[in-house]
């Protein structure tokens, strides 16, 4: 029932505006959930782990890690921090060791997801990320599965939803 599938899309201003939007998810965490975040660079990926890490109550920084495939953050829950960008030809060998035991217990968020292709599981919250440099940015929220809606259910009202590009009215003051 992939119409059903609950999705939101958001826009933030800047910087600060994405991170609260993270932050508010983080709310929705649960230990071995998975969030995958795809968008160019530039568009504000490692913006919005550092607010979820924030809303998980992670107090280190947050920065991107240049050549460590993964960094694990102290939270309310682990936060497992993957930046796949330097990985592209590693990706596909290391797709069957990313998801191991140790994350069942927290969440594991993903920058450049999109290159693990079908390694990605379904269970898991994609966020999309369009936009770069000044512009605003429109970020698509999917629930991969009917367990990832409760990120959507989440969402508080502050975070006015876009009117989705087919035509759809906007979400905005409804609770579907
Ligand atoms: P990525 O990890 O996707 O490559 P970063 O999060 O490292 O991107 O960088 C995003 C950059 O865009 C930062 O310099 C940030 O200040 C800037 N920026 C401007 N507006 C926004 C916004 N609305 N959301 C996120 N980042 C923004
Ligand atoms: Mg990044």
């Amino acid at each position: 029932m992939e119409g059903l599938t609950p999705e939101r899309i958001v826009e933030t201003r800047d910087p600060a505006g994405t991170r609260a939007l993270a932050g508010a998810l983080a709310a929705a965490a649960r230990p071995g959930d998975l969030i995958s975040l795809v968008g160019e660079l530039g568009a504000g990926k490692t913006q919005f782990a550092k607010g979820f890490g924030a809303g998980l109550g992670v107090t280190d920084t947050i920065v991107s890690p240049s050549f460590v495939l993964m960094t694990e953050y102290r939270g309310r829950l682990p936060l497992f921090h993957i930046d796949l960008y330097r990985l592209a030809g590693a990706a596909e060998a290391l797709a069957g060791g990313l998801i191991d035991e140790r994350q069942a217990e927290g969440v594991t968020v993903i920058e450049w997801a999109e290159r693990l292709e079908d390694a990605m599981p379904a269970g898991r919250l994609d966020v999309l990320i369009e936009g770069t440099g000044d512009d605003p940015r429109r970020i698509v929220l999917r629930a991969g599965d009917a367990g990832y809606a409760r990120y959507i259910d989440a969402l508080p009202a502050e975070f006015a939803a876009l009117a989705a590009e087919a035509g759809e009215p906007a979400a905005e003051g409804s609770s579907r």
